[in-house]
């Protein structure tokens, strides 16, 4: 049987639904749900994202038959709607719009109002007894047609808008008469013909079918490419083209056109959102072109006149719409509606994008109203996503100095040096410095600068304006439709209402969540970790099996940790106690010793230090498992480096300076990093991890002794390679630390471990496992030995090589699941043959990374090991695992 291309939906008839996502794209199956369901929907047609990637395979044609599909699929909506395409007397007209299965809001293009030509327009004329509103729409048609479908840049017919609106004296585009329209018609399509060298087309057949070819374009034109790189979009997937019989919301004051959310998209609160524009088409309301009025009497304030109040029976509607969307969708709806004279219809409805605060709340609530279950509120948080809600926002107690004030268009906190352009932002970005971009409004175009500052400050738009929409999306902070600030791109400065300057480079605070713009830097607080965001952890907690454990060297680290709801510490670096004012002297003195003795006598100055280190964190972990780590890098990272530093250390060993310098020199590495560092270190100098083993001991001990702490040190030896290491190392450490023990007549256990992060000590993990009671994998030394990629100097050329899709991701930050993975799952399958109870973690970057994690969790590992800022995003990834394990 031949393929089928085109689907059907209209008049209570569809050929697609809801499921059909991937073949007919978000929007297109939607339309058909929603007519299935007996929404007042404009019936038309999809064509297939399947048909987008046989055009694209097919060098950009179609398959035969499909001219004739699409013929039988438009008669079939002329007779749903009881007008003829092209007919002089009672024309049909149609939307073409594309829409693929993930949404891609603002990034590819649409047509309206497609049919209308000299002849048409009189029978559109005719037909609404609306001359105005027939020449509005044909010139909005020329405007798009010639931008979306011809090429032309659409500033040559805008400037020609604005300078009829200059003659007649007017502001908005609805002041203009029927006949100011009439001859802007014949204005645009000279000026077409002058700038391309080619008639308007006039045929609606090829209106149709240049408007089709350009929908499919638009899927690889270059917004569309570096939107769907920065979202994980495969280009494959392509999108899908809906047809669709225009309704008019441009017929006069009892027509309108707007967008809604079924609840706030920013802060989640249970409240129909949205704007909505009078006697406007299409793409008015986000383009911020009039103020929007609000759609609700509760949101009015006191500007301008809500939609319930101007036409209460529509908005009746709307919210039974509302209603039914919610409890059909079972999630927060972004809406599209056209209201042509008083008949209300739906044009979109899709899953809305929100704040991660929305999607908390929105979670957390729908559990509440019986909507979804926990599960599936759990699975509707993206673990990345709350990265937005664990950083600081603005410190309520700080002086702020508020200049202007805009919408709160995306909530969090930022601050940065103004400027002015997409490029700008992305260069300073380049440079290191923290921007904020400052636009009369924004558009598609300025999508690499959004992600490159750290907030969004826009004139113009409201609330679902571009700006709004794509920095929720990033997580950014927004401050939208700051209508008292004049920018001013020529002079690279904005004004604000008091005649005070801001110029390129000055510093300027936002608050995404009251709209307020503020001089210079203002400081930040901690975030509130209670209230809809502790339910929603705690049903996370319910559901996942890997335990999540942090990375933290102080004590201070791990009460952040523990805020946050780590279960442990998986890995305390203990190099970063090395480097502290006090005892920095006293290390360089040790390293720097001539013999076991004078290491000694440097040593037993730090050992006091370090049982204070390891007691403050034993407390602070109150029982939970702590993993402490052996000294682990080069040892000259602690040199002295200044002559300053050295003069003052000679005088301390009581030797020259010149003898000093010597022995630093010596120490002096090619390749530090496969050089003498880790285990390596214990093995030629034992006395440093017999201190540090010493220290950890008599901290448990004393604990336990005279605080009834039930404590379980794990020691982690660094580096192996080779289990003869660690055979050494593990009778030494286990000898150090039942001397300690006996001494201390303490009852308490220890654990000897090893990081797993060289090759061979994955591939040789079942012997190892015979001296090893836990395995932590170090996958940052095994991924940069597995690779032989330098953790140091990757930044050179690592972002060249994902840049041009030699690598998908930066395998730091990504676990490279196939070949450094594949260590991992090697060193877990041999370390459990020797020792079936092993204990295995991860304590890499990776141990953070939600995808990283949900590979751990299929690998069986006990547990993660992260950054403590994202040990809540662990856990959500780890619940995501688990529950996803279940479904599959
Ligand atoms: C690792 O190598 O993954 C690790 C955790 O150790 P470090 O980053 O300190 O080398
Ligand atoms: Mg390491």
């Amino acid at each position: 049987m031949a393929v089928k291309y085109v689907y059907f939906f209209g008049a209570g008839q569809t050929e697609g639904n809801g499921g059909m996502r991937n073949l007919l794209g978000g929007k297109g199956a939607n339309l058909a749900e929603m007519t299935a369901i007996g929404l007042p929907v404009p019936p038309g047609f999809t064509l297939t994202t399947e048909l987008c990637t046989e055009f694209y395979r097919n060098n950009r044609h179609y398959p035969e038959g499909l001219q004739q599909e699409v013929a039988d699929h438009l008669a079939r909506l002329e007779q749903a709607m009881e007008k003829k395409f092209g007919d002089p007397d009672n024309p049909l007209l149609l939307s073409v719009r594309s829409g693929s299965r993930a949404s891609m809001p603002g990034m590819m293009d649409t047509v309206l109002n497609l049919g209308l030509n000299d002849v048409t327009v009189q029978g559109l004329i005719a037909g609404s007894g609306n001359p105005r509103f027939a020449w509005d729409s044909y010139r909005r048609f020329i405007q798009m047609y010639s931008d979306v479908v011809m090429g032309m840049d659409s500033d040559l017919l805008e400037d020609i808008l604005e300078q009829t609106k200059e003659l007649r004296g007017v502001k908005l585009d609805t002041e203009l008469t029927a006949e100011d329209l009439r001859q802007l018609v014949i204005r645009f399509k000279n000026k077409v013909q002058e700038t391309l060298g080619r008639q308007f087309p006039s045929d609606p057949e090829e209106q149709l079918w240049g408007a089709i070819n350009a929908v499919f374009g638009s899927w690889m034109n270059p917004r569309a490419v570096t939107y769907r790189k920065l979202n994980n979009i495969p280009a494959d997937w392509g999108t899908a083209v809906n047809v669709q019989a225009m309704v008019f919301g441009n017929m006069g004051n009892d027509c309108a056109t707007g967008v809604a959310f079924t609840r706030n998209p920013s802060t989640g609160e249970n409240r129909f959102f949205g704007e909505f524009l009078l006697n406007a088409q299409g793409e008015d309301v986000v383009a911020g072109i009039r103020t929007p009025q609000p759609i609700d009497k509760a949101s009015n304030d006191g500007h301008l006149p809500s939609l319930e109040e101007v036409m209460p029976a529509c908005y009746e509607q709307l919210l039974q719409i509302r209603s039914t969307l919610e409890q059909h969708y079972r999630d927060m709806q972004d809406i599209e509606f056209t209201i042509e004279k008083d008949h209300l219809y739906m044009l979109q409805t899709r899953n809305g994008k929100r704040t991660a605060k929305a999607a908390v709340k929105i979670a957390v609530d729908m559990v509440l109203e019986g909507l979804i279950s926990k599960q599936e509120a759990v699975l509707r948080v993206a673990p990345e996503q709350l990265d937005q809600l664990l950083h600081p926002s603005l410190d309520p107690k700080a002086d702020k100095d508020v200049v202007a004030t805009g919408l709160p268009a995306s909530p969090g906190a930022a601050s940065g040096e103004i400027v002015f352009s997409a490029e700008d932002a992305e260069e300073a970005a380049k440079l290191g410095l923290k921007v904020v971009l400052v636009r009369i409004e924004t558009s598609p175009e300025d999508i690499h600068g959004m992600h490159a500052a750290q907030g969004i400050l826009t004139a113009r738009g409201g609330m679902t304006s571009h700006a709004a929409v794509v920095a929720r999306g990033m997580g950014k902070c927004c401050v939208a439709g700051c209508g008292g600030i004049k920018v001013d791109y020529k002079a690279q400065q904005f004004t604000d209402e008091s005649g005070q300057v801001f110029k390129r480079g000055d510093v300027i605070t936002l608050d995404g969540s009251t709209g307020e713009v503020m001089k210079g830097l203002v400081p930040t607080v901690e975030p509130e970790l209670t209230g809809d965001f502790g339910q929603l952890m705690e049903w996370v907690d319910e559901f996942r099996r890997l335990r999540v454990r942090a990375n933290a060297d102080t004590p201070n680290d791990a009460a952040v940790a523990r805020q946050f709801g780590a279960e442990g510490i998986g890995l305390c670096r203990t190099e970063h106690m090395f480097f502290e004012a006090d005892r920095i002297m006293a290390v360089r003195e040790m390293i720097l010793a001539d013999d076991v003795e004078g290491r000694k006598r440097a040593l037993s100055k730090i050992l006091p230090m370090q049982k204070g280190d390891f007691l403050g964190l034993f407390q602070e972990m109150k029982g939970l498992p702590v993993t402490i780590r052996l000294l682990d890098p080069p040892l000259h990272e602690f040199l002295p480096h200044t002559r300053r530093e050295i003069d003052e250390l000679a005088a301390v060993m009581n030797v020259s300076a010149e003898v000093l310098q010597q022995k630093v020199d010596h120490l002096h590495e090619v390749n530090p990093m496969l050089g003498h560092r880790g285990c390596r270190l214990g093995i030629t100098f034992p006395e440093i991890y017999d201190m540090q083993v010493q220290a950890i001991m008599e901290a448990a001990c004393t604990l336990v002794r005279e605080e009834n702490y039930e404590i379980v040190p794990e020691i982690m030896i660094p580096l192996v390679g080779h289990v003869n290491e660690l055979k050494l190392l593990r009778n030494r450490a286990s000898r150090v630390a039942d001397e300690v023990v006996l001494r201390s007549g303490a009852k308490i256990d220890y654990l000897i471990g090893t990081m797993i992060e060289l090759p061979r000590a994955a591939l040789t993990a079942h012997e190892i496992a015979e001296e090893a009671e836990f395995f932590s994998f170090g996958t940052n030394d095994l991924t940069q030995t597995t690779f032989g990629l330098s953790r140091d100097d990757a930044g050179k050329f690592l972002p060249f090589y994902v840049q041009r899709e030699l690598l998908p991701c930066d395998p730091f930050v990504m676990l490279d699941q196939s070949g450094v993975g594949e260590l991992v799952r090697i060193g877990c399958e041999k370390g459990r043959q020797t020792r079936p109870n092993i204990k295995l973690g991860i304590c890499g970057e990776h141990g953070g990374e939600p995808s990283s994690i949900i590979f751990c969790h299929r690998l069986g590992l006990d547990y993660v090991s992260c950054s403590p800022y994202r040990v809540p995003i662990a856990r959500l990834a780890a619940a995501h695992a688990a529950l996803l394990e279940k479904k599959a």
